[in-house]
């Protein structure tokens, strides 16, 4: 029989349209009908778990699941025995301390004492561990931050992104404790089977997350100062010059990270380019 892996994502919320989109994007077709909790792609040798995301870490160390993608601070919390095979750069986040606005803040001994409210016991515990702070941890499952204002705990340690979740319940955000984002984790003991596939899959996802973060650039030089540009943007092995129909003139193509555009602009037109388009790539191949 041929092999196949299973990957576990999450049902809904938050990781699972950045999760689904970036295996779209690796070329693999699958069926994800509203309620379906199983699915298998029909060009690529996967098969789908649509889960809580709390569940993802557990069904990956049990082997139920060969691969998972699940944020790190599930994964960290959990504290399951997989590996994380790649940073998948989406779902970002921070865990973070805060306290009733009115409060005065001089730093961690603050929470010395207090109680604190949290869904993220472990990374809390281990955290105050780490600064030396006795609190009492009280463990909840959601809304969190309406702990303090109904006296359940002094202090909260929950997901932040805007902040706009504490400032409407007159908290403020006093210490960040970790930073998050998506990972895809895998099954310790999985077969070389399986391996070659989660091998062509994680080939494909580096082909993906490369392609992203490069952009194609064109744009129209003089002759005399193509030995300029190129060394401005070098491109993966050396850009492509083409003559244009003006003499004296070249179109010159090449790629490179959108930082390095950024910090190499001025350069270039200093040295003479103009007509400077940049395109974006849906994969890269290196
Ligand atoms: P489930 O029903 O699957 O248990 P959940 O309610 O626990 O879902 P979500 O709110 O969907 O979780 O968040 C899933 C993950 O997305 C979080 O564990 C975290 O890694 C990340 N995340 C949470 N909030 C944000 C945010 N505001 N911005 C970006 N990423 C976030
Ligand atoms: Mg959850």
């Amino acid at each position: 029989m041929n092999s196949i892996i299973r990957i576990a994502v999450q049902k809904s919320g938050r990781l699972s349209e950045d999760s689904l989109s970036l295996i779209k994007e690796c070329g693999i077709k699958f069926y994800n009908g509203t309620g379906k909790l199983k699915s298998a792609s029909t060009n690529f040798p996967i098969e789908f778990l649509f889960l809580r995301d709390d569940d993802i870490p557990g069904y990956v160390s049990d082997g139920v699941a060969d691969l998972g993608i699940v944020g790190e601070n599930e994964l960290v919390e959990k504290d399951k025995d997989v590996t994380v095979l790649k940073k998948l750069g989406f779902s970002k986040c921070r865990l973070s301390l805060a306290i009733p606005k009115g409060e005065e803040y001089e730093g961690i001994s603050y929470f010395d004492g207090k109680s604190i409210a949290t869904s993220y016991p472990k990374i809390l515990g281990d955290y105050l561990k780490s600064q030396n702070i006795s609190a009492e941890i009280h463990e909840i499952s959601g809304s969190v931050e309406i702990a303090p204002s109904i006296g359940l705990a002094q202090g909260i340690c929950d997901i932040v992104s805007s902040g706009s979740t504490l400032m409407m319940n007159g908290l403020k955000e006093v210490e960040e404790i970790f930073k998050s984002e998506a990972v895809l984790i895998g099954n310790k003991s999985l077969t070389e089977k399986k391996l070659a596939i989660v091998d062509k899959l994680l080939f494909r996802m580096n082909a993906v997350q490369k392609g992203k973060s490069n952009k194609y650039v064109l744009l129209n030089a003089p002759n005399a100062s193509l030995d300029k540009i190129i060394a401005l943007i070098p491109g993966m092995r050396s850009p492509t010059i083409l003559p244009l129909a003006e003499e004296g003139w070249s179109s010159v193509h090449s790629v490179l990270s959108e930082d390095q555009f950024w910090e190499n602009i001025e350069g270039l037109r200093a040295a003479g380019a103009e007509g400077i388009l940049v395109v974006p790539i849906e994969k890269m191949v290196i």
